[in-house]
């Protein structure tokens, strides 16, 4: 299926490493340009290469609406345009009830959500005249919960929120918001993660035996194959959806 991405100008927050890593490699197999908003150094320049000129890293940590701001100018200055914004940088800090404090929480909030409005608020202008994509990557923890992460979780829910917000709002300008809701895929991110537990081993086999489709991970390149189709024309018709790519965890029974 040829997915028309050829020459599209796709910014992808954390496009550097896993999932945003994989969205970025799957784009450029499509013939698009990925632009990479990571600081990772390494990877940024590993996709470089692999892009041979067909691609931007703009070396940032979105934090402020300035850096959001920054970050769309440049992306005009060197393209002129914006066909598609991939939402897609996070980190699980866990910031909970118990162990956290409500400034914690307020930075966690700004750390994860923040930076999703303020690349949409500044690349819209740029997206009504290609009438491009939005995509936000969300979890299945703003369904599930996952305790002691309530800065995350409260950020992760709002974006499957503003999905459907945004999807309302761009329905003038045929602009299609969606969002990918991952559970279990092992990124740097989760693979840090496992190694804060006593036994990592023990724990990464227990949880992808609960996974129900074939008791694994999700891979970051099966994420990204359906970030690749909702981004495309080949989606024209689906907006405001929240689409799980999770091999059942999240909704088939926990009993199988
Ligand atoms: P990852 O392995 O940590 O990769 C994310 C990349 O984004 C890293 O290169 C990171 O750089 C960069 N980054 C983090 N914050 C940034 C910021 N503010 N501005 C620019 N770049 C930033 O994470 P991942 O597991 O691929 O997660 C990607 C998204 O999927 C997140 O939104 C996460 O919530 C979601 N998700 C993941 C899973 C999972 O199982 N992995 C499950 C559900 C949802 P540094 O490493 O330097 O911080």
């Amino acid at each position: 299926m040829d997915l028309h991405l050829q020459e599209k100008v796709i910014l992808i927050s954390g496009g550097a490493k896993g999932i945003g890593g994989a969205i970025a490699k799957g784009l450029l197999d499509e013939g698009a340009i990925p632009v990479i908003i990571d600081p990772s150094e390494k990877e940024g320049q590993e996709l470089l290469t692999l892009a041979k000129g067909k691609a931007l890293h703009l070396k940032k940590r979105l934090f402020s609406p300035e850096d959001a701001y920054s970050v769309v100018q440049d992306v005009l200055q060197v393209y002129g345009r914006i066909d598609g914004l991939v939402n897609n940088a996070g980190t699980n800090d866990g910031v909970g009830l118990e162990n956290g404090s409500p400034e914690d929480f307020l930075k966690s909030v700004e750390r994860n959500l923040g930076h999703y409005y303020y690349l949409a608020h500044y690349a819209l202008e740029s997206l009504k005249k290609s009438k491009g994509s939005i995509l936000n990557i969300s979890s299945k923890t703003a369904i599930t919960g996952q305790g002691n992460t309530s800065g995350y979780v409260a950020a992760k829910g709002a974006q499957l929120a503003l999905t459907r917000e945004w999807a309302v709002e761009l329905l003038p300008y045929q602009i299609r918001v969606n969002a990918l809701v991952p559970a279990e895929v092992y990124t740097p991110m989760y693979a840090s993660w496992i190694q804060s537990f006593p036994d990592p081993k023990q724990k990464l086999a227990e949880i992808s035996s609960r996974v129900p489709l074939e008791n694994r991970m999700t891979t970051a390149e099966e994420i990204a194959a359906m970030a690749l189709f909702l981004l495309s024309e080949k989606a024209s018709h689906i907006t405001g959806q929240h689409i799980f790519v999770d091999g059942g965890y999240t909704h088939l029974d926990r009993a199988l």
